[in-house]
């Protein structure tokens, strides 16, 4: 039998955890007007971009900021950006994002 390369010791740190389900782009639009944890953290690290590359200031003014954010799935790679209609699954921290078929596949 094949391995499915997707498998690679996710389990041990996926295992018993909580998975919030993020749908885009609502989960973006809701995060830019209540300017909640989401959009703090993405506000954080662009500010500490723009420290570093002073010419890309202008990403900070409005819904720009969003292009500082995108993160891939855990299995397979799927990119999830704040623009694109798709449907992810996180841990808390959202530190590890799954992509929809993978949830339902594992
Ligand atoms: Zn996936």
């Amino acid at each position: 039998m094949e391995q499915d390369l997707r498998l690679n010791g996710q389990e041990e740190y996926l295992k018993n955890v909580v998975l919030y389900r993020i749908v885009f782009p609502d989960f973006w639009a809701k995060a830019f007007a209540d300017k909640n944890e989401f959009y703090q953290s993405i506000l954080r690290y662009a500010e500490n971009h723009v420290k570093a590359f002073p010419n890309t200031k202008e990403y900070l003014e409005g819904e720009k900021i969003q292009l500082f954010w995108h993160e891939h799935c855990d299995f397979c790679w799927e990119k999830a950006m704040t623009s694109m209609v798709c449907e992810f699954y996180c841990t808390k921290d959202m530190r590890y994002w799954i992509c929809k078929e993978c949830f339902e596949e594992f």
